[in-house]
């Protein structure tokens, strides 16, 4: 007999592993986080379509998809590694991010999003995440090296300070381009150098930043 699927299994199924997205961790992290959880009452029936849902102050909770692509492509190993994440908003990716890394170190300009969620997050159980607000544009010195830098926001390059912040072998991800599309960049830091990839277009909320 077959068993119908609930929305999380569906957005699973159907969002993500039919667009390719196969790292079983950022798979089981997805299945384990329940995005209902950091939308507003009145959006809890569509927390698991295919789309950015508002989260107040004009921002957004990414598209589950972009979640996953972008956590996919910092290439994490379950219970290792310290990532930084500019933009923590709702703090759902922060969530996924948690449950793969031993350690989150999460940048929020908006002070009233990330005290909503760090009090989200510590109810939710999550004790590896440090919460920081200011502009994750400086990214935070004080925890770095970091094994991967994800960037929820984006702009026309990526800042400078972020680079310099990561480990060897390093990976950041963040939307790069003008104001109504980017493209998804995945920057390697190889020694002094950096590789850069495009992955595939989106649309973000813009990072806000005087030093960019
Ligand atoms: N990943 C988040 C989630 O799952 O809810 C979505 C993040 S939302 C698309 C982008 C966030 O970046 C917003 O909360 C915004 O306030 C934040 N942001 C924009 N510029 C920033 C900056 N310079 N430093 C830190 N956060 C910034």
């Amino acid at each position: 007999m077959a068993h119908d699927l609930n929305p999380l299994q569906q957005m699973i199924k159907n969002q993500l592993i039919a667009r390719g997205i196969k790292d079983e961790a950022v798979l089981e992290a997805m299945q384990r986080v329940k995005r209902h959880l950091f939308v507003s009452e009145t959006d809890r029936l569509q927390a698991y379509g295919d789309f950015p849902l508002p989260i107040g102050h004009n921002q957004t909770i990414s598209q589950p998809y972009m979640v996953a692509v972008m956590t996919e492509r910092l290439r994490l190993r379950q219970g290792e590694g310290t990532v930084l994440e500019v933009g923590t908003g709702s703090g759902y990716q922060t969530a996924i991010l948690a449950e793969i890394a031993s350690e989150v170190v999460t940048v929020e300009r908006i002070s009233a999003l990330s005290n909503k969620a760090r009090q989200r997050l510590t109810g939710l159980g999550y004790n590896n995440i440090r919460y920081i607000v200011g502009d994750g544009a400086l990214g935070c010195p004080e925890y770095a090296p970091y094994d991967a830098i994800v960037v929820t926001a984006a702009a026309a390059h990526v800042p400078r300070l972020l680079v310099e912040q990561l480990r060897d072998d390093g990976r950041l991800v963040m939307p790069v381009g003008g104001a109504s599309s980017q493209t998804l960049q995945v920057l390697t830091r190889v020694a002094n150098d950096v590789h850069c990839q495009d992955i595939v277009n989106c649309v973000f909320v813009p990072l806000i930043s005087e030093t960019i």
